[in-house]
């Protein structure tokens, strides 16, 4: 995908390499101008195919569910190829052929949904004799898609089918409004800074950052030394800058706009979060629920709001005397530390005082940490704890398939027996301009039986793992932060869970059909190892000597994994909780607005209250813009099932490599193994010998009471 060429008309579409189902996408060949006749033609073969479904359906598992699995393949691999465009080869000849046709695909997948004759014909497999023969799998990908068509609409008689749709055309503008109000209330902004005097504090990488926002922004003399320098509401700007500058004042006007950001004036999204609430209200009260939150935790694992209140009021009751006693430590610590200036703590000085404290009680710096975790040697180790794990083997095979970019790597996987059952791709550094930011894991395609090549028993999972690390610069491998350390264990963990599925079914296969509240296990588990000696050990490595992490600095890492986590974990419990109030409590004539709520659980769930102008929600992109809507939750639910699942290994014994082998394919045959084709709860359960508890997530946090 890297230039545009003339247009595909006069070539037959069998030579669209996006349509070229049966192996790896070729990325060789794949080119912009493939996108938009690519989906057309595959949304009208797809249209007609589906139709004929539609007329012929029948209530077994051969003739609803396997040809709709086959439609829904043939979508998700060439779309799928350009959602991970979109991602790593970004354009904006790329963004206009995707925008095209975005809407078409859109539309099909809810016409999927919302079709009767399927909806009527999966109601009746359910209620018929072949069920019985069905496994597991298989009867979750039944209620599955009757859910999705349910909660789609389908069941719905006019008039109110007719608004249900309304409503959801109407939720999908409003996101997009929400999120561009967001990007441009964040760009409107800039805090000018032109004395040396003013940028007191400040380190050198944002010093750099922002003489170069400067300099995009005319100021063509700018340098990272004499300025001047333009401070930003991004997050790489505005969290260094937070954390460093020494100027209160400015500090003060930083964080006033930054927590009042599209709160007001030409972006303001006050409005859109009153529609949005009310919307999804709506939308829930036709689908017969009480509240948005009761349809959203109806296909999670937590069912219902009560036991998500519970749950949070739990973690809320373990962490809130931490916070407060974090609290008063900043604030004795500020006074004494700035010769009794900083009498009391706002806002503006919780990240600039917590910095100091960091820094004075572990004495190292992430740059002194870099050293250490040069790319090859972290690959390595990771690898080798999958062997100890798992017992699979992985090994380089770049060079058999194509790649979207010269730096990306190719791996293969092999099991006990060095038969080979799957395979990723990793695309290591950060790219700005064509990548985005942050790190993922996709698939590139599922495990399947029915799908796999003519002459072969199965197709085998293949994943993208994404991450945005430094480059490789002066002849040194790419050296990573600890950071990104634990982010490329996360993504392999979802990874793993993606290519060491055992089930046959794809869409039960991997990742997908999981409870969403259950994804993040397998990915925070594979966090916790970075903390393990053993493990650091074996992929940290001085880029000069090779020597590994000196114990002690081990420790002062291992001690700064619990700094404050009382306080963290307090501020994600304000986030959870007031997304599950807001989706379950407010409505468009009820007696508080938007607003009102949050402040409400602000009471319960932070130390230092909002300033008045707080206008957080306003750029609560995760349940207004992204999935997250009643979801947030999902976060430490997740960690809850991770950290008990490392408690197993903890009670084995880390140090006894016999234990950690046991432990560690049992944890693949079940978590792995079984993904999304039995209930995560009794899979957890046939892991742990009993349901998941939140005594090993306080223990790893540093919050357990006696
Ligand atoms: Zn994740």
């Amino acid at each position: 995908m890297i230039e545009v060429q003339g247009p595909e008309m006069g070539r037959s579409m069998l030579e669209n390499p996006l349509l070229a189902m049966g192996g790896l996408p070729r990325f060789d060949r794949i080119e912009v101008a493939h996108v938009v006749p690519a989906i057309r033609s595959l949304l009208e073969e797809l249209s007609a195919e589906f139709e004929a479904l539609e007329a012929s359906v029948e209530s077994t598992w051969a003739a609803s569910v396997i040809p709709l699995e086959a439609i829904g393949e043939r979508l998700s691999f060439s779309w799928g190829i350009v959602g991970h465009l979109m991602g790593v080869r970004n354009s904006d000849e790329l963004r206009a052929a995707y925008e095209e046709v975005q809407a078409e695909v859109v539309g099909f997948t809810l016409r999927m949904g919302q079709s009767r004759p399927i909806y009527r014909a999966l109601e009746a497999l359910k209620g018929g004799e072949e069920w019985d023969e069905l496994n597991s799998a298989q009867r979750r990908i039944v209620e599955g898609l009757q859910r999705e068509g349910r909660h789609s609409g389908v069941a719905l008689n006019e008039p109110d089918r007719e608004r249900f749709t309304e409503i959801q055309r109407e939720l999908v503008e409003l996101g997009t409004d929400f999120a561009n109000h967001v990007l441009d209330a964040t760009q409107a902004f800039s805090l000018w800074l032109r004395e040396p005097e003013e940028m007191l504090g400040v380190p050198g990488s944002l010093r750099k950052l922002s003489a170069q926002a400067a300099r995009d922004a005319g100021e063509a003399g700018a340098t990272a030394d004499a300025g001047p320098w333009k401070i930003g509401l991004d997050q790489p700007s505005i969290r260094p800058f937070l954390e460093h500058a020494e100027r209160r004042d400015l500090r003060e006007r930083a964080y006033r706009a930054y927590v009042s950001r599209a709160g007001s004036g030409e972006y303001d999204n006050s409005a859109l979060i009153g529609r949005i609430l009310g919307l999804r209200r709506e939308s829930a009260r036709l689908l017969d629920y009480d509240s948005y939150a009761e349809l959203a935790l109806s296909s999670r694992m937590a069912g219902h709001v009560a036991e998500v209140s519970d749950f949070l009021e739990r973690l809320r009751g373990a962490s809130a005397d931490a916070a407060a006693e974090d609290f008063e430590a900043l604030g004795d610590f500020a006074l004494r530390a700035s010769e009794g200036e900083v009498e009391d703590l706002r806002h503006w000085d919780i990240a600039f005082w917590a910095e100091r404290l960091r820094e004075e009680e572990f004495a190292y710096s992430e740059e002194d940490l870099r050293a250490y975790f040069p790319l090859p040697k972290v690959l390595k180790g990771l690898f080798s704890l999958a062997q100890r794990l798992f017992g699979i083997e992985i090994e380089e095979a770049d060079g058999e398939t194509s790649l979207w970019h010269p730096d990306v790597r190719f791996f293969r996987i092999r099991d006990e027996k060095g038969v080979p059952i799957a395979a990723f791709f990793l695309d290591p550094y950060s790219r700005p301009g064509e990548k985005r930011g942050g790190a993922w894991m996709d698939e590139c395609v599922g495990r399947s039986r029915r799908l796999a090549a003519p002459g072969e028993s199965m197709r085998l999972p293949v994943a993208y793992l994404v991450c945005n690390q430094a480059s490789p610069v002066d002849g040194q491998p790419s050296l990573m932060s600890f950071q990104e350390v634990t982010t490329l264990f996360h993504e392999f963990g979802h990874g793993l869970q993606h290519m060491l599925t055992r089930v046959d079914e794809s869409m039960a296969a991997g990742i997908r059909n999981i409870e969403w509240d259950a994804v993040e296990l397998p990915s925070q588990f594979m966090e916790n190892w970075c903390y393990q000696r053993e493990t650091l050990r074996e992929i940290s490595g001085h880029v000069v000597t090779g020597a590994p992490l000196p114990d002690e600095l081990f420790e002062k890492l291992r001690a700064a994994r619990n700094f404050r986590s009382g306080s963290d974990m307090l501020r994600q419990l304000y986030f959870a909780c007031t997304d599950l109030a807001l989706h379950d409590e407010f409505s468009s004539d009820g007696p508080e607005d938007a607003f009102e709520i949050q402040r409400r659980i602000a009471a319960l769930t932070t130390v230092l209250p909002p300033l008045p102008e707080d206008r957080f929600l306003c750029s609560f992109g995760h349940i207004f813009a992204g999935g997250y809507a009643a979801g947030y939750y999902s976060y430490k639910w997740a960690e809850v099932l991770s950290a008990d699942a490392f408690g197993a290994f903890e009670e084995a014994g880390l140090e006894d490599s016999g234990a950690v082998k046991d432990m560690g394919r049992r944890f693949r045959e079940s978590v792995l193994a079984l993904g999304g084709s039995r209930d995560p709860m009794e899979i957890f359960r046939d892991f742990r010998g009993r349901p998941p508890g939140v005594e090993a997530l306080l223990r790893q946090s540093g919050l357990e009471r006696s």
